[in-house]
């Protein structure tokens, strides 16, 4: 189901959707988590019901650093505003990230603003 005006909203999932924000139906989740964290962030989200497209930074664990990743956020979401996606916002919680994604792209990138999560590289268990 495609909201009235065909637009998406994108969301940050560590220290956003990991604090109980739940994305709408079409919208997508462009995340700093390695491709390789793919498994237990597919396991944690269906756990909560959220089947959303999840976009990994193509990177090792290893090699991400807070600016890779505002990187390859605000690269993707340059692509999808290119091919016609109508992103209208992306929230976010690290403003290193959402410096890095306001050079590439000029949407409102939403901050929220709290020390409830890491910010830094953290390794996610496979919970099972
Ligand atoms: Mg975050």
């Amino acid at each position: 189901m495609t909201s009235v005006s065909g637009s998406i909203n994108s969301y940050d999932l560590d220290g956003v959707i990991t604090l109980g924000i739940t994305p709408g139906p079409d919208d997508i989740i462009i995340t700093g988590r390695s491709f390789e964290e793919a498994r237990e962030t597919y396991r944690y989200l269906h756990s909560r019901g959220i089947l959303n497209a999840v976009f990994f930074q193509p990177r090792p664990f290893a090699s991400k650093t807070r600016e890779s990743s505002g990187a390859h956020k605000g690269m993707l979401l340059q692509q999808l505003l290119h091919n016609g996606v109508r992103v209208e916002k992306h929230f976010e919680d690290d403003e290193v990230q959402k410096q890095e994604i306001e050079k590439l792209v000029d949407i409102p990138v939403v901050h929220l603003v709290h020390d409830l999560t890491e910010k830094e590289n953290v390794r996610h268990p496979y919970e099972g």
